[in-house]
């Protein structure tokens, strides 16, 4: 359990959740509570804050720590893992500044904050934190600008979360985001130039966003945005209509008068697909399920890959998804999305030609195998691919096991096609 959830009601931290990415609530990370819940608090989609209570300050308000709060929590919290948890303490590797939107915070505390914590961290731990991470939307950033994020950039902030969801003005409009699509790509253009000065973004979109009507222009803005600003990590998430959200009154409208539809998890695979196509630069991206993000899983998880050959990866990844969407049975969450999908007489997405395709795919495999002994993060990713690849095609794998001796050396891999 993430330390902010352990601790969650004293040493400074706040009563409600503190919502972080699932990357920052691993064991190396020290999460710090600058703000608690989301100051804009007015996407449709969203119940983050809405529905959650806290003593301090309400039902779906929004809290700002004076920098003299910060420090008192972010000391608190250091001697208290000082005494107690030394074996947590040591593990520390980065920190998360939290919560909903904690980019929401003038410039100048911000940038103070961090450089506290920064300097904190070290005393206590020995070492400088890797990196600092924080959630930004998009108004934030922009305030902040082409002056104030250097200044937070200088104060050790390394990564901004960008809940971007959509690059459509309509779907933007839809989802309440607060902001259109000529902000979205200023914010983009900001992000792309401060990544070369050492500002990294990792950008969350929704899939299935704005529904059927929007499906082709959710795709094309998004990537156009997603082109811009050239983020490091790009993580798909699961639309989780909420019921009696905004969302999902509009939605229920657009249906009723026929103009609209949600999408079924087979069109949302589909759609992540077909952006994963689109990208036209290296990042990694992140298709995944319940274990990592809940209720706002992807229909169709695959995990984290890195692109890096745009038609080779790309292109199996998006393969991946649109045959995982039409073979796998749904997770449980997804069925009362798709009501018939049991039903032999839906069309099924046609997949691929399968033979030629899984050629190519082995042959892919066999002869990347070999890099493996060079290259770590290759290694990973085709024990991935291969785990996958095992899954759509038995036969093929068995010539894989047969004609590679890494590859019967892992059990994993071996005891599926035993089993
Ligand atoms: S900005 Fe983020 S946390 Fe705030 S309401 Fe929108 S999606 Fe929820």
């Amino acid at each position: 359990m993430a330390i902010c959830d352990r601790l969650r009601g004293s040493y400074g931290y706040y009563s409600r959740q503190m919502s972080a990415p699932p990357s920052e609530k691993r064991r190396n990370v020290l999460q710090l509570a600058l703000t608690d819940g989301c100051s804009y608090n007015r996407c449709t989609f969203c119940s983050l804050y809405k529905a959650k209570e806290t003593p301090q300050f309400g039902s779906g308000s929004f809290g700002i720590k004076t920098f003299e709060e910060f420090v008192f929590h972010a000391k608190r919290v250091l001697n208290y893992l000082e005494k107690h948890e030394p074996d947590t303490l040591s593990a520390l590797e980065r920190i998360f500044i939290g919560g909903g939107n904690a980019l929401t915070v003038d410039t100048k505390t911000l940038q103070r904050s961090s450089q506290f914590a920064r300097k904190a961290f070290y005393d206590a731990t020995g070492n400088f934190p890797r990196r600092i991470s924080i959630y930004g939307n998009t108004n934030d950033i922009l305030m902040h600008g082409r002056d104030g994020l250097p200044a937070l950039l200088q104060g050790g902030i390394n990564l901004v979360f960008w809940g971007l969801e959509s690059g459509n003005k309509e779907v933007l409009k839809i989802a309440g985001k607060g902001y259109d699509d000529i902000k979205a790509e200023d914010t983009a253009v900001l992000l792309n130039k401060m990544r070369l000065n050492g500002l990294e973004s990792s950008l969350m979109v929704i899939p299935g966003l704005g529904g059927e009507r929007y499906y082709d222009k959710h795709i094309l803005d998004t990537v156009r945005i997603l082109r811009i600003a050239r983020p490091r990590w790009i993580t798909f998430i699961g639309l989780h209509i909420i019921k009696g959200s905004p969302y999902e009154r509009w939605i229920i409208k657009e249906e009723r008068e026929n103009r609209n539809r949600r999408l079924t998890p087979r069109e949302i695979a589909e759609q992540t697909a077909e952006m994963i196509e689109k990208i036209d630069f290296k990042t990694t991206v992140g298709v995944h399920g319940e274990d990592v993000h809940g209720d706002l899983s992807n229909p169709v998880p695959i995990g984290s890959y890195f692109l890096g050959h745009r038609t080779t990866t790309n292109e199996r990844l998006s393969f991946l998804l649109r045959r995982e969407a039409s073979a796998r049975p749904l997770p449980q969450a997804f069925e009362h999305l798709e009501p018939n999908f049991n039903d032999t007489s839906t069309p099924a997405i046609k997949p691929p030609d399968d033979s030629v395709f899984l050629t190519d795919l082995g042959i892919y495999s066999l002869t990347h195998i070999h890099d493996y002994r060079i290259n770590n993060n290759t290694r990973r990713q085709l024990n991935k691919d291969l785990f996958l690849l095992s899954l759509l095609d038995t036969e093929l794998f068995e010539i894989l096991i047969r004609e590679n001796s890494y590859i019967s050396e892992k059990p994993y891999l071996s005891n599926f096609l035993l089993s």
